[in-house]
Parts: C-alpha cells; structure tokens; sequence
C-alpha cells in the first residue's frame, strides 16, 4: 500500500492523538484510584485528634496534623479542661462515618500512626476543630501544608472565646462589694461583653480591644454584654 508523504503525517498525528488519550485516561484512572485508596471508614473514636479507621481491610490509627485537643485519656495527665467534649464533638462527627486522609510529608509519627487531615463532606476537620474551639495549633514540621489556615481558624475561635477559648480556671471569690466599688469595667470591642477588671476572662482582651468604662450603665449603653462568668 502506497501512503503519501501527506497521508503518513496525518497518521502519524493521529497516533499521537491516540497515545495522548491513552496517558490522559491512565491519569485519570490512577488519580480516582489514590483517592478510593484514601477513603476509609471511621470505626471508632480514641480521643478528639486520635481516630481508628479501616484502610483497606487494616485497622491503622490515625492522628491528626497539626492539632491539639486537651487530653482525655494521657496515662499521666489524665482529664484536661475541655478535653471530653472535645471528645465527644469528634465522636458524634466522625464516628462511622466515611472521610478521605490527605497526607503531608511524613505518613507516620513515630508511635506508627497515621498523620493525616481527615476530609468529611469536602470540609477538612482538623480546621474544623481549631476553629469551634475544640483544639489548640500544634505543629509540627515539616507536616506544615495549612498552618496558615490553621492559625487564621485558631485566632477567629480565640477571639469569640469559643469552646476551650471561654473557659477559665476558678476565680477566687471576691467579696460582692468589694466588686461594686469597682471604680472601672473593662470592655472586649471585638466579643462586646464587658468585665470586673480582675476577671481573668476580661484579662485576655487584647490591647487593641480594651475599652474601659467608668460606669457600669456607660458599658451597657455603648451595647456591651455583661460576662457570663464574672457577671459585673
Ligand atoms: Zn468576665
């Protein structure tokens, strides 16, 4: 058979064409595989940032990047503030529920979990955590892929004084009128509540938001809250 110069440069493009598509569609394949094999069943909740999950037929631990919830279960610490609702909070979420791991540089900490950000419902949970409230930033290079969201989720938690961000230790008991001859009330301008200056909840204002008033009525006025916890 007689193919023209012409002719053999058509086919020869059509053959790359073909091979192109072979590649693209091999890709394809490859990159829906990765994803499947990242898809794991949650079977049981150790603690707010630890989950035990089936990976393919293996029960493997897996703990979360770069969060920190307050412990439940340490064999020295024990039962840290907040720790058990934050607890709870990753139980109700996650428990049973089908997630995909994403993983950073290392694959696995050095008790042989897991690293990973755990992906439900195309939220990542881990800001999730930071940013209701049930985790504090812990990171720990070179598993550093979304510190900076973190840090943004963390610092917006922080200043609602959501979850673990709201509450305090014990105050020691002040005489109520000591308290009413207070002579200033501290007022936070970014959560509009206001404070005894000695409340440790007021204490954490930042400067950029400390608003002091002489009255308490001058506080109320201006469309601050009175503090749940020193009630002023
Ligand atoms: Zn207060």
């Amino acid at each position: 058979m007689y193919i023209s110069h012409i002719q053999r440069g058509n086919l020869q493009r059509a053959i790359y064409v073909v091979a192109g598509l072979l590649i693209a569609l091999l890709a394809i394949g490859c990159a829906i595989s990765q994803d499947d094999a990242n898809t794991v069943r949650v079977i049981r909740v150790v603690d707010g940032d630890t989950l035990e999950v089936n990976l393919q037929g293996t029960k493997e631990k897996v703990r979360l990047i770069g969060v920190d919830t307050p412990e439940t279960v340490h064999p020295t610490i024990g039962e840290e503030p907040y720790g058990r609702e934050a607890s709870n909070f990753t139980k109700e979420k996650l428990t049973g529920q089908k997630v995909v791991l994403e993983f950073d540089v290392e694959e696995r900490d050095r008790y042989g979990r897991l690293l990973a950000y755990v992906w439900l419902d195309g939220e990542m949970f881990n800001e999730v955590l930071l940013s209701e409230g049930y985790a504090q930033i812990a990171t720990y290079p070179p598993n550093v892929r979304y510190v900076e969201r973190f840090q943004a989720a963390q610092q917006e938690a922080r200043e609602a004084e959501r979850g673990l961000w709201g509450i305090i230790e014990e105050e020691p008991v002040t005489a109520q009128g000591e308290r009413l001859e207070s002579s200033n009330w501290l007022g936070n301008a970014n959560t509009k509540k206001f404070h005894y200056p000695d409340c440790q909840h007021g204490q954490r204002t930042k400067s950029h938001n400390q608003v002091w008033f002489d009255f308490r009525q001058e506080a109320l006025d201006a469309g601050y809250e009175p503090c749940g916890v020193c009630k002023p």
